[in-house]
């Protein structure tokens, strides 16, 4: 949205993933942290879909980087805390 200014790449706030361990960037906690999942709310607010996939596809990598953790507990804390729409379908 807003250009910021300043070189691209990841930004000290921007909450982005680290690979292969999938921690926060910036706050150090399992990606994504409280901070990343309030933000992607608010922006895929009206596209939930959109969310959707783009947290399925961090679960299909973080899945093959964590293949000690249980699928099912990544899939929790990928996918679990996004609130479902009723209206959706
Ligand atoms: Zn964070």
């Amino acid at each position: 949205m807003t250009g910021g200014g300043g070189p691209s790449g990841s930004r000290p706030d921007e909450h982005a993933p680290v690979t292969p361990d999938w921690t926060c960037g910036s706050c150090g906690e399992e990606w994504p942290c409280a901070t990343k999942r309030s933000r992607l709310l608010r922006e895929f607010q009206v596209d939930r879909a959109s969310l959707s996939v783009y947290l399925g596809s961090c679960l299909a990598a973080a899945t093959q980087d964590l293949r000690s953790a249980p699928v099912s507990a990544l899939q929790d804390r990928f996918i679990g805390w996004v609130p479902r729409s009723r209206r959706a379908y």
